[in-house]
């Protein structure tokens, strides 16, 4: 898979890229990662990428043209038109059944925005999907944009140990993941639950099972409800 991010920070991207979940993916040959500055594409010679909102208002708003440009120079780079995705606060929360499905893709291009956004028209004629990390707002789109990017790069085939790794996790089949212990089995007085001790697999799997929907109760009653919609078990 490749991920091509538009930013006005390529270094602050580049420096993630290379560590971690991420890191490894690209190591491994999963994943490439480009950041590619849309400065780089501004057609005017003091190479501004901003300028003031018409009917007036706070801040400064990116310019549709060096975002646009850079866009295409990607499209012709990778040979294809990618999906589009902009990070914003007025996007679609961001959840791991999404984070699965564009896992499946071969290319994402990622727009990061900036000061108090993009030119509308930039975003109706080339976003396909406006993708939001969480109901606050940031002051640029580059964390979101490795936060997708993480996200994306663990579901990769081969990128994590094992498959289970990221099935059994929290949000994957719609739960909270189960309480997890290490050794020792009794630390301050706190024990390990027997059954884990057991060496039973059955018993154990059904156990986690059960703490896992006792948890969603608990912590996120609202999945436990998207889950009866969806039929899933
Ligand atoms: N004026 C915009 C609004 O009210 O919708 C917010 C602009 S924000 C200060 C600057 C950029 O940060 C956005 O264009 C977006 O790329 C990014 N951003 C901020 N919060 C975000 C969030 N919760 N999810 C994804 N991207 C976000």
């Amino acid at each position: 898979m490749r991920i091509d991010i538009l930013t006005l920070f390529p270094e602050m991207c580049e420096t993630v890229f290379m560590e971690s979940i991420t890191g490894r993916a690209v190591k491994a040959g999963k994943l490439e990662v480009f950041a590619h500055n849309f400065r780089d594409f501004s057609d005017n010679r003091h190479r501004t990428v901003d300028d003031t909102p018409y009917g007036g208002g706070a801040g400064m708003l990116l310019r549709a043209q060096p975002i646009y440009d850079c866009f295409v120079h990607v499209c012709e780079q990778i040979g294809k038109r990618p999906h589009m995705i902009y990070m914003s606060p007025q996007g679609k929360t961001l959840t791991q059944r999404r984070v699965r499905e564009l896992s499946q893709l071969e290319n994402i291009v990622i727009l990061c925005g900036h000061y108090e956004g993009v030119d509308e028209r930039l975003i109706e004629k080339i976003v396909d999907e406006e993708v939001s990390i969480g109901d606050y707002v940031l002051t640029g789109g580059e964390l979101p944009a490795l936060v997708l990017t993480d996200a994306v790069a663990r579901m990769l085939p081969g990128v994590l140990a094992s498959e289970d790794a990221f099935v059994e996790e929290s949000h994957y089949g719609g739960l909270l993941e189960y309480p997890q212990y290490t050794k020792p089995a009794e630390w301050m007085g706190r024990t390990v639950p027997e059954v884990l001790l057991s060496g039973h697999h059955a018993n154990i799997a059904a156990w986690r099972h059960k703490q896992a929907l006792l948890r969603t109760r608990e912590k996120r009653p609202d999945l436990l409800a998207k889950r009866e919609e969806n039929g899933d078990e």
